[in-house]
C-alpha cells in the first residue's frame, strides 16, 4: 500500500476509533498499484544454474535467501513457470497482483466489557475462472502480502483442478488461543459483517483455515445469512455437515494427499505395498494422508509434530497415533510408550530419513537451503502449502528428487469445498461415498493432466502444475478480454 494510502487509512481509522463502535466499519480497497511489489530488500537471490557441484546429488548454493514470503515464492513460480509457456506478458503481469484488497477493522467486545480492534483482510486474487475462493486465518501473523500470495495459490490450485473458482484469502491478526468462544464468534460474526458486501455464493466463498473450523465456518454463515435475510449455506464451505458441511471435507486433503502419493510413487515404478513414507505434521492433513497410505500397504515409517518425532523403521500403528485435533503432541507419548519406535533427536530430521517418500505436511518453509541437500526421499508429496522455499526447489530439481507440488497434492480440501457449494446451491446432500468417489476422479484428472505437461516439456512437476493452472486461466482471460 502506498504510504500516503496508509496514512489516509490510519487517520480514518482513528477517526472511527474515537467515535461509536457500533457504526464503526474501516474499510478501503486496495487497487493493484497500492500492493507494494514483493520486499526483496538486500536479499537478492543466485540461483544455482547447473555448474553446482552435483557429487553425491548435492548440490551446492550460495543462497542467502532464506526464508521467504508467500507472496514473494508465488511470484517467482509464477514468473519461472510462465517462461514454458507461450501466454501474452499481459496476462502474466495481471496475475502478478490481487484484484483486490480489502482490509477491515473488527471490534471486539471482550468477556470484561474493554473494546479491542483487530485488523481484517480479505485479498481477491483473480475470478475470471468463477467466485474467488479460500480461507479465513486467525493468527498473528496474518498479514496483507500474506493473504495476497496465498490467494494466488488458491487461484493456481481452483485452476489445476479445473474448478469454477478463482483465488482468495484472508483472515485477522489475532491469536486465537487470547479468545474465549463467546469472543471467537463475535469476533467472527463482527468479520462476517465487515467482509459482508464482498463474499458471498456469487462472488467470493471462505473457508476454514489456521486457527478457524468448521464452528468459525458455521457462525460465519449464520451472521451473514441473518443481516441477507435467509439462510445461504453457500457463503462459506467446510461447515459442520448439519448446517449444510458436506461429508469428507475435513478428510479431503489428507486424503488427495494419499491419492497424489500412490500415483507418483506408481509413475516412479515404487510398489505401494511396503513404500516406505515420512510425514512431518501429524494433524488434519498429516495423520489423514498418513492412515491411509497405511490402510493401502505403504509403510509409514515415521510421524512428528510440533513435540517431536518418532521413527519405527518396520512401520507404525497410525490409528494408534492420536491426529493434533484428537490429542495435541500425542506423537512423542506414542514414541515413549512404543516398542520398537524411537523418538528422533530433532524433530527436522524426519525430513532427511532415507525413505522412497516424504511428505511435509505441517507448516511453510520447511524445505530450505539449509537442508535441501539432506532430502534423502526419492519423491517429496507437499501437504503442506508452501513447504519448500524456491531456491530449495531448485536444489531438489537439479538432484532429482521430484517434488509433487501443493496446488496440486493437497487440493482434495478445495475440491470437496467445491463439491459442498455444488450441495448448497442444489439443497442437495452427497453421501460420503459420492464425495469420495468423486474427488479420487478429479484428483486422477488433475494428476493426468499435469504428468502429461510433465512428460510432453520435460519439466518439473511444481512448472507443469503451473503451466496447466496457467493455461486454463490466460485461456479464459483472453476469451473473456480485457475490459474496457
Ligand atoms: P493442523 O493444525 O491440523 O496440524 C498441523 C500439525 O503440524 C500438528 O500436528 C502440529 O503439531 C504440526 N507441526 C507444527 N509445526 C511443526 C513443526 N515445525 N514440525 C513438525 N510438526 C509441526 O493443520 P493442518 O490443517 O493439517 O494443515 C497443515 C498444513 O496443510 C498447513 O500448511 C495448511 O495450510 C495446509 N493445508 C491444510 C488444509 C486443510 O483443509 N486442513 C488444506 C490444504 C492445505
Amino acid at each position: 500500500m502506498s504510504m500516503s494510502l496508509t496514512i489516509v487509512a490510519d487517520i480514518i481509522g482513528y477517526i472511527y476509533l474515537r467515535g461509536d463502535y457500533t457504526i464503526n466499519t474501516i474499510f478501503i480497497s486496495l487497487r493493484p498499484a497500492d500492493i507494494d511489489p514483493p520486499h526483496l530488500g538486500g536479499r537478492h537471490l543466485t540461483m544455482s544454474t547447473g555448474t553446482a557441484e552435483t557429487s553425491e546429488k548435492r548440490v551446492a548454493t550460495d543462497e542467502q535467501d532464506e526464508p521467504e514470503s508467500a507472496l514473494e515464492t508465488a511470484r517467482r513460480q509464477l514468473e519461472h513457470a510462465a517462461a514454458h509457456l507461450e501466454v501474452d506478458p499481459g496476462v502474466i503481469e495481471r496475475l502478478k497482483h490481487p484484484t483486490t484488497v480489502h482490509r477491515v477493522a473488527v471490534p471486539l467486545e471482550r468477556d470484561d466489557g474493554s473494546v479491542e480492534v483487530f485488523t481484517g483482510y480479505r485479498a481477491q486474487h483473480d475470478d475470471v475462472r468463477g467466485p474467488y475462493k479460500g480461507g479465513l486465518r486467525f493468527h498473528p501473523e496474518v498479514s496483507e502480502e500474506e493473504c495476497v500470495g496465498l490467494s494466488m495459490w488458491m487461484t493456481w490450485k481452483c485452476a489445476v483442478m479445473d474448478l469454477p473458482f478463482g483465488g482468495g484469502k484472508g483472515g485477522v491478526v489475532v491469536d486465537p488461543k487470547d479468545l474465549t468462544d463467546g469472543e471467537h464468534e463475535r469476533l467472527t460474526r463482527r468479520f462476517a459483517e465487515e467482509l459482508r458486501k464482498f463474499v458471498g455464493p456469487k462472488k467470493d466463498i471462505p473457508a476454514p483455515d489456521m486457527g478457524t473450523d468448521a464452528q468459525t465456518m458455521a457462525w460465519f454463515m449464520d451472521a451473514y445469512s441473518m443481516q441477507e435475510g435467509e439462510t445461504i449455506p453457500g457463503v462459506v464451505t467446510g461447515k459442520p455437515p448439519v448446517v449444510g458441511g458436506s461429508e469428507g471435507r475435513e478428510e479431503a486433503p489428507g486424503r488427495s494427499v494419499a491419492i497424489i502419493t500412490r500415483e507418483a510413487a506408481e509413475y516412479y515404478d515404487y510398489a505401494l505395498d511396503g513404500l516406505s513414507v515420512a510425514v512431518q505434521g501429524y494433524g488434519s492433513v498429516g495423520a489423514n494422508a498418513a492412515r491411509l497410505l497405511d490402510d493401502w500397504g505403504a509403510d509409514v515409517v515415521a510421524v512428528s509434530d510440533s513435540g517431536g518425532a518418532v521413527h519405527d523403521p518396520t512401520g507404525l500403528d497410525t490409528h494408534a497415533i492420536p491426529s493434533f485435533a484428537e490429542q495435541p503432541n500425542a506423537v512423542t507419548d506414542y514414541g515413549v510408550e512404543t516398542d520398537g519406535a524411537e523418538l528422533l533427536d530433532d524433530g527436522n530430521d524426519i525430513l532427511e530419513l532415507d525413505v522412497d517418500v516424504v511428505i511435509p505436511a505441517a507448516v511453510g518453509n520447511v524445505i530450505t537451503v539449509d537442508n535441501a541437500n539432506d532430502v534423502r526421499a526419492d519423491i517429496v508429496v507437499e501437504g503442506a502449502n508452501g513447504p519448500t522455499t524456491f531456491a530449495a526447489d531448485e536444489i531438489l530439481a537439479e538432484r532429482g528428487v521430484h517434488v509433487v507440488p501443493d496446488i496440486l497434492a493437497n487440493a482434495g480440501g478445495v475440491t470437496v469445498s467445491y463439491f459442498e457449494w455444488l450441495q448448497d446451491i442444489n439443497r442437495r446432500t452427497w453421501t460420503l461415498e459420492q464425495v469420495n468417489s468423486e474427488l479420487e476422479s478429479e484428483m486422477l484428472s488433475a494428476w493426468n493432466a499435469v504428468r502429461d505437461e510433465v512428460e510432453a516439456r520435460d519439466i518439473t512437476w511444481r512448472d507443469a502444475a503451473y503451466v496447466v493452472a496457467l493455461d486454463r486461466i490466460a485461456e479464459a482471460k483472453s476469451v473473456r478480454g480485457l475490459w474496457p
